[in-house]
Order: C-alpha cells, then structure tokens, then sequence
C-alpha cells in the first residue's frame, strides 16, 4: 500500500526502497533516461536523525536508493552537550560510509535533523529544549557546527519535517514534487509537518508545520464536564494538549481514571500508567479506547484546519500508534479519517496513511532533504 514506485516515461518498475527525490524542472533517479546513466555508486548523500540516545544514520544514493535497510545507531551524548554530541555525529558519519563501503569523497551532503524547537537553520531554541537542557546547547547552531566538523554542507530539518518529508515521498514516489500532505506525528508531544510540492514547508521564522499547537475546536472531543486541555506552551485546548503522552499524562488519563476509579492504571504513579495505556487500547479496554479516541477526534480537528487552509493531497499520521497491534493501529486511523471533516470534492481525493518505517523516517527524511538540496544547488 504504501511501497513506492518509480519509473520514468513508458517504463515503470518497482523497488524496495526507492523513490525519487527530486524538484521541479530536474528529476533526480531513474526517471533520469536522457542524461547519462549515473551507477548507485557515483555520488551520495548522507542522513543523521540526532535523537536523546542515539543518533540513527543512513546513505541515499543520487538514483533515489537508500543503501541502508535498518537501523544504525552509535550514542548521541546530548546530554554531555554539543561538542560531545558534534563529535558522535561526525562518527556516525564515519560509521555508516564504513558499513555501506562508501568512500567520503562521494558524499554531496549531509542531512541533519534533531528534536525541535531549533530554527529553520539549526539553532536551537535560547530557551533550550527538552532533550537539550543544558546552557550550552541554549541558541547552539549545531548545523554550522557540524557543517564546519565534517567540512560538508549540512542541511537541517527538525525531526518531525524530516519525518513528514520521507512519509511524503515515500507514499507519492515519482509524484512527490507534484503534491502536497501534512504529517502529524504523536510522541511525548505532537510533532508534524507540512509539504507542498515535495517541499517542507518551513515559514519566515522556521515555526511552520508546529501542528501541536494548534488551538482547534473540542467539541466533540471532550466531555461536557471535562477540564479544558492545558499544553506545556501556556495555549488551552490545541492539539498537544490532547494528542500526546503528556496530553494523556497532564489532562486526559486523571480525567478518565475518575470515571473509572476501580481501574487497575489508578494504583500506578501517573507517569507508568500513561505509557501502559497502548497495551491496554490493543486489549480494547474501555477507558484506554476512551483516551485514544479523544486523541484520535483531536488529530482529526487538526486535518480539517489542514483541509481548509492547504487542502493537502495526503493526511500522514505517525509516532507510537504506528507501532501499536495492527487492528488497533487501524481502528486509530479510522477514527482520525471519521473525524475529519472533508468535502465530498475532497473526499474523492486524500488519502489518509501511516508514516512507514518509523525508526528510521527522520534519518532518511534527512537524506532526501539532502538529496534535493544538491538538486538544487
Ligand atoms: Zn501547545
């Protein structure tokens, strides 16, 4: 369903991981038939996800292949703060042009993405972040940073961006530089983004795509009697508020456990409690589906806003539930699609979807942003 296809012009074929990266004007990969034939091995571009623990690693050659079909992770050491962090990058750089037997001199570029808030270019947040709190990292520019370690051009997205950019092309294959989707991907908060014309889209201050905080309607979300959703960004009632394990730690689970008092999650510290709720939603547990059906109306809120403002050609929806039992995983999207309020003229036309290869979507939405940089460049 999701398995990409490529092909150029009276000619198509398909192939694991390929897709085609490309802008408008100059199609990269084997669509390529006039220009000649470039081997996978002529020139690459890499893509480093810098996550809390690890940072995760992948090559993407300049046909559209990803060389790498799992996970390659090495420590990320954020917590030692950016020169630590600076260098573990550069060695997983190292590490995965080792493994794939790629010489340096091919790589074109590097494709960085780290948790937000960062700017457009790579600096993070003054405030800090959540996975780097240390003063050192407050306003670090850790794209020029690495750009100036490895002495290759670094092109940087957030780790939701680089998420919606590989779900997108991904799903749309050749077609990508011709549509347009919104990701919306739920973790410890709501990340997501926004792509038009297989660009993300990044806005005049890079906040664009920050779908979490998104204020939307909640009726038809909440209770009648239910307490108005706090976020952590001081706003009332958007999307994280709801959609998120803090929205479940912080407002939705203390709501739900006083309606159900006798349920085995009301013994547990509330932190515990919020991560077991999943496995519970799999075993169809009433106050578990109760919790994820007001994530899933919320979500389903956000794309209706999406509907009405890009009118997006795909709705991709990732983070845990995406890992959740099949059946549990689909009843979620449903509910996001049910509660998504589509025109029949745009009924006819959206997909709604999963974001495939989760672990590894940052990493390689990294490289495709890389891999279109040096399109353009
Ligand atoms: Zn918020």
């Amino acid at each position: 369903m999701l398995a990409p296809t490529v092909g150029g012009p009276g000619k198509r074929q398909s192939a694991g991981n390929r897709f085609v990266a490309a802008t408008p004007g100059r199609r990269l990969g084997v669509v390529d038939h006039n220009k000649p034939v470039r081997t996978p091995a002529s020139w690459v571009v890499v893509g480093l996800d810098n996550g809390g623990t690890s940072n995760n690693a992948t090559v993407l050659d300049a046909t559209g292949r990803f060389l790498v079909d799992h996970l390659v992770e090495n420590p990320s050491l954020v917590h030692e703060g950016p020169e630590s962090a600076v260098e573990q990058l550069a060695e997983a750089l190292t590490g995965i042009l080792q493994i794939t037997s790629t010489p340096l001199t091919l790589v074109r570029a590097v494709g960085l993405d780290t948790p937000g808030p960062a700017s457009a270019a790579g600096v993070i947040s003054s405030k800090g972040a959540t996975n780097f709190s240390q003063p050192s990292w407050w306003g670090f520019d850790i794209r020029t940073a690495l750009e100036n370690r490895i002495g290759l051009p670094v092109i940087y997205n957030n780790d939701a961006n680089a998420a919606a950019l590989y779900a997108h092309h991904r799903h749309f294959g050749a077609k990508a530089p011709d549509c347009s989707s919104v990701s919306a991907i739920v973790g410890t908060g709501l990340g997501g983004g926004v792509v038009e014309c297989g660009k993300v889209v990044s806005g005049a201050a890079g906040m664009a795509g920050e779908l979490g905080h998104v204020q939307i309607p909640l009726h038809g979300v909440l209770e009648d009697d239910q307490p108005l959703p706090m976020c952590n960004c001081g706003f009332a009632g958007d999307v994280e508020s709801v959609a998120s394990l803090t929205g479940i730690k912080k407002n939705l689970l203390p709501f739900w456990l006083s309606r159900f008092p006798d349920h085995p999650l009301a013994a547990e510290p509330i932190e515990k409690a919020a991560k077991q709720l999943r496995s519970y939603g799999e075993k169809e547990d009433p106050l578990a589906l109760a919790v994820f059906a007001q994530q899933a109306r919320a979500i389903g809120k956000l794309f209706t806003v999406a509907a009405n403002f890009t009118d997006p050609d795909a709705y991709f929806l990732g983070g845990g539930v995406v890992e959740a039992a099949p059946k549990f995983r689909q009843w979620f999207l449903n509910t996001v699609r049910e509660g998504t309020g589509l025109r029949q003229e745009q009924v006819a036309v959206a997909t709604f979807a999963l974001v495939p290869d989760l672990d590894m979507a940052g990493a390689r939405g990294a490289a495709v942003a890389a891999l279109d940089w040096v399109g353009t460049a």
